[in-house]
């Protein structure tokens, strides 16, 4: 998409030091046009795929972005972090490279700290330091997209770490070829047929355990190191948090607008979207992106520079989309299945539509709207949307990518400003008879 004649001017712009035409993800933004040229290199993106990609490069590129901006966060100790964040952002830009990324510490005994569990090195965490770098050992999990080029290791965006967390209070990157570095992959939903798969033979991103077998990080990748106050603050402080969640926000109005536009097609083929409560569930998804929608454009309306000099959108509806997401996703594939019912499987293999059942397949697969196979077609992507090992994991993707929602609430609810509510109450309860 990015070498695309008629796309290249949006995806792309002109690298500031090489005048080579690279990522617009990449482009920190100063005014509010640069946030418009993000965002329609965004929608780009997630348009492509209906919003089944959560990981096109824009996500983890936004983050590293807005990290450069920021690099004075990274400080300059023994060795020069902030240098090395803005190498390392020039260094993916300049060379279009695809990023995975690794937050959170493996899921063995979550009642406890990584220092705590059985054995401290479960948890990736620094083994040892020497001339050329830090030594890594442990695990983390889950790095989306291990076809990536480059692996970023961060702390997460939701769990704090305190003293103990020390040796676990990482961040750096490196080549996913790095000696002794491991990748576990879940088994892969990817099917062959396009006919029969439609986004699983195109779209499955897979996703790794990451394991790093005694890993040299060589110093100039190295962004934090055993500084668990730096680790917490990383995210907010340097706005990378506003800027993924912003290419989130418009991934998920992607989603929620082609699951609208399944939804109604399934309803119309079939001669169901005359019945209200059809209806009334594509209201609900229609709701979802309207909602979506409404967040993305105050975010944009509000924006301002950051202590950086980046014009930032607005963090509160940028945050509340990101906790609203994980509770009205899981609907869209709910409706799906509540409008498609028994004809999700109605869905023979290609093979069948070639065989001396085809005659039998035209005359009982034919719907109001579509002959056979256009329903089939369109039932398979409802399928693959809604119901599949594919649609599965995209499920629990849209629940947990960001974080524990449940957490992810919690913070929430501790940073909202909730006190002009509050007070117009105590307002209220304080008026004498009036
Ligand atoms: C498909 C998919 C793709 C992902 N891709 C990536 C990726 O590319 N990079 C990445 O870094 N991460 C990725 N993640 C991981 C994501 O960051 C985590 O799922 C999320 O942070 C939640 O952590 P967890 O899965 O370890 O759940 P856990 O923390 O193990 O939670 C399990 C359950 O216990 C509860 N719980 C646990 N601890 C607490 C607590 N202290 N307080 C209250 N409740 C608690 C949770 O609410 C939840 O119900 C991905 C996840 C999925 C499902």
């Amino acid at each position: 998409m990015q070498v695309r004649e008629d796309l290249s001017e949006a995806m792309t712009y002109t690298s500031p030091s090489s005048g080579k035409r690279v990522g617009m993800a990449f482009l920190q933004p100063k005014s509010r046009d640069d946030l418009a040229k993000r965002r329609i290199m965004m929608k780009a993106w997630a348009d492509h795929s209906g919003g089944m990609l959560g990981r096109t490069p824009d996500y983890l590129d936004s983050s590293i972005m807005a990290m450069a901006a920021a690099a004075p966060f990274f400080g300059t100790g023994d060795h020069d972090y902030a240098r090395n964040i803005l190498r390392y952002y020039e260094y993916v830009r300049e060379n279009d490279l695809l990023l995975t990324h690794t937050l959170i510490n493996p899921q063995a005994n979550r009642a406890t700290g990584p220092s705590k569990q059985a054995d401290p090195f479960i948890a990736a965490r620094v083994l040892s330091k020497n001339s050329e770098g830090v030594v890594v050992r442990g695990a983390r999990m889950l790095a989306t997209l291990p076809i990536a080029d480059e692996i970023l290791v961060f702390p997460s965006t939701v769990i704090r770490s305190g003293q103990d967390d020390l040796p676990y209070s990482i961040a750096f990157a490196l080549p996913v070829s790095a000696k002794g570095l491991k990748f576990i992959c879940r088994e892969s939903f990817a099917e062959e047929s396009a006919f029969d798969h439609p986004l699983a033979s195109r779209y499955d991103e897979q996703d790794a355990v990451v394991v790093f077998d005694d890993v040299l990080v060589p110093w100039d990748r190295v962004f934090i190191l055993e500084d668990p106050e730096r680790a917490n603050r990383v995210s907010e402080q340097t706005g990378a948090i506003v800027f993924m969640a912003q290419q989130a926000t418009i991934r998920e109005t992607a989603k929620a607008e082609f699951v609208a536009g399944l939804a109604t097609l399934i309803a119309e083929t079939i001669g169901a979207d005359q019945f209200p409560h059809v209806q009334e569930k594509i209201a609900d998804i229609l709701l979802t992106v309207e909602s979506m929608k409404a967040f993305l454009a105050a975010a944009e309306a509000a924006a301002k520079p950051n202590e950086w000099g980046l014009m930032t959108p607005d963090y509160v509806p940028i945050n509340s989309a990101r906790n609203m997401w994980p509770r009205v996703a899981p609907n869209l594939s709910v409706v799906i299945k509540q409008i498609g019912a028994s004809g999700l499987m109605a869905i023979p293999p290609e093979g069948v539509l070639n065989s001396g059942a085809r005659a039998d397949v035209d005359k009982y697969y034919q719907a109001k709207l579509a002959d056979s196979e256009d329903r089939i077609r369109l039932f398979k992507l409802a399928w693959d949307a809604a119901g599949s090992s594919f649609a599965g994991r995209q499920d629990l993707y849209e629940r947990f990518f960001f974080g524990d929602p449940v957490r992810m609430a919690s913070a929430y609810y501790s940073w909202y400003d909730k006190e002009p509510y509050k007070s117009r109450v105590r307002e209220m309860l304080g008026r004498k008879g009036e």
